[in-house]
């Protein structure tokens, strides 16, 4: 096998005001490598009076970051990126380890992080409030834009680096604290990250990481009074949960849910581009991406063309352990996940669809990449978000029946479609019901550019000039 090397895992700890909180009597998770199953480490998990800490924590380093100059911000933010650059082969090798991704892909999204970094220290730079024109020479009228206070954020496995680096350089560079609770699947990429801010200069106080049992460890971190606003990210159900929780202390909320991507291929499409991007961008991550295309609505006048072009290059992937350089997709994240993406391609199989799938190793969590083609949408896995390298393909007779099975899902969080016409393009980013669309290609999440959902994929935008939004508050000021 083609592997770089064997790497070593990483030492598991929590963080709260820069104190690494170890094993002591704290009771223990194992982490598990995806591609062997094997447990590779042990995650302390946070204690009711860690997490205490990490609140008090919160409340004193709000109050000494939000008073550090958003330009000295800026300048340590910077750091953290450069930071991550520099060590970013180790954090992606640790990324590949403990979550499954190819390691080019663990090393791109470490790229991604650190640019994350980098735009949320200039974005913190133009944080502009304005000078209101008032009625009278004596009165001076005046809008600030505030840090919006303490947040506590969650995050899941999928994205490791990405989906904190995120969290912690809009909170940091608009001038909150934070406490983050990532995924205890994937804990060591989030420690990495939080160690770059420390080594940068981030004041101590106002980031803290903690894991545990999830629903104990968030839900005690969210309700506190400390904690003004909240960004979760993570599966619909759980979001709804938090959503009631933020209601009862009214505060802010930004949530990141699932998704049900619709690709739609229309008549007038490159085909072959479409099927080509389409596998590539399918089984990233084997398929465990929020904005993975998951539905492939393919107009009647090119579906054969597409089905046959799109399983060629599907079933011919190579599936491995990600150390491996020359592996195209790597397993699963979990084990249950591979129970749950079979239950959807076996309900597929009863509601008439053919499957073809591809070659997997032995051992591990891996599932190979599957092709479920003249599937109906009464079946589960077009309207259950899969999370798992399924391919379903549907036809559609024209372009409106594609639309209109586009919108059919409460989700709205990524949507893409291929076509050479303008027209159709107009017509799809006006009707398609959408966070996100891409439009011959499936690159929309990049730091600079606003990444979040409409309907149940939840509210509120990561990224863009949107960044800071999230969490700054607006205060008017009038004075004479
Ligand atoms: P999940 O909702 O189970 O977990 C997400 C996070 O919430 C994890 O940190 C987990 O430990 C925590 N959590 C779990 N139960 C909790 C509870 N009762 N209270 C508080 N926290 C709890 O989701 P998952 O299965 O880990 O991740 C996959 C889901 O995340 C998918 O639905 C995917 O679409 C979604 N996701 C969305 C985005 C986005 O930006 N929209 C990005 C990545 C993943």
């Amino acid at each position: 096998m083609a592997t770089t090397s064997i790497a070593p895992y990483a030492d598991l700890y929590l963080c709260v005001s820069g104190e690494r909180l170890g094993a002591s009597s704290r009771e223990q998770m194992p982490v598990c490598n995806p591609a062997t199953g094997a447990v590779i480490g042990y995650l302390p998990a946070a204690t009711g009076d860690d997490v205490r800490h990490a609140l008090e924590a919160a409340a004193r380093g709000y109050a000494r970051w939000r008073a550090v100059p958003p330009h000295a911000r800026a300048r340590i933010l910077h750091t953290a990126a450069t930071l991550v650059r520099e060590r970013q082969e180790s954090i992606a090798r640790t990324m590949t380890l403990e979550q499954g991704k190819v390691i080019a892909e663990s090393r791109l999204e470490v790229a991604a992080a650190a640019d994350i970094f980098d735009w949320a220290a200039e974005e913190g730079r133009r944080a502009y409030g304005r000078v209101v024109p008032s009625r009278s020479a004596k009165i001076r009228q005046i809008v600030l834009r505030e840090p919006v206070g303490p947040v506590a954020a969650c995050t899941p496995w999928n994205f490791p680096a990405l989906t904190p680096a995120r969290k912690l350089a809009g909170a940091l560079g608009a001038g909150c604290s934070i406490v983050i609770k990532p995924a205890e699947e994937t804990p060591a990429t989030a420690i990495a990250l939080l160690e770059a801010l420390l080594d940068a200069g981030v004041e101590p106080d106002a980031v803290s990481v903690v894991f545990g049992d999830p629903a104990r460890v968030f839900e005690m971190l969210a309700a506190s009074p400390v904690i003004r606003k909240i960004s979760f990210t993570g599966s619909t159900a759980v979001g709804k949960r938090i959503a009631r929780l933020a209601a009862g202390g009214v505060k802010r909320l930004t949530l990141e849910l699932g998704g049900h991507a619709p690709v739609i291929v229309t008549a007038r499409a490159d085909v072959e581009r479409a099927a080509l991007l389409g596998v590539a961008a399918k089984f990233r991550n084997a398929g465990q991406v929020c904005v993975a295309p998951s539905r492939f609505i393919v107009d009647g006048a090119v579906y054969d063309e597409f089905v046959e072009r799109f399983e060629a290059a599907a079933l011919q992937m190579r599936v491995g352990d990600g150390l491996d350089e020359s592996v195209q997709m790597g397993p699963l994240a979990n084990a249950r996940r591979g129970v749950a993406v079979e239950a959807l391609v076996r309900d597929a199989a009863e509601h008439g669809a053919t499957i073809r799938r591809g070659v997997v190793p032995e051992g591990g969590f891996f599932f190979a990449p599957t092709v479920v083609r003249d599937v109906t949408v009464a079946a589960r896995a077009l309207n259950e978000e899969p999370f798992g390298p399924i391919a379903p393909i549907v036809r559609a007779e024209g372009f409106d029946a594609a639309v209109e099975e586009a919108n059919r899902l409460p989700y709205g969080l990524a949507a893409y479609a291929f076509t050479g016409s303008l027209e159709e393009s107009i017509a799809l980013s006006d009707r398609v019901e959408t966070g996100m669309l891409g439009i011959n290609h499936f690159g929309i999440s990049l730091a600079e550019i606003p990444f979040g959902g409409v309907k149940e994929s939840g509210y509120g935008s990561e990224g863009g000039s949107e960044t800071l939004d999230a969490y700054l508050v607006t205060k008017s000021v009038t004075m004479t």
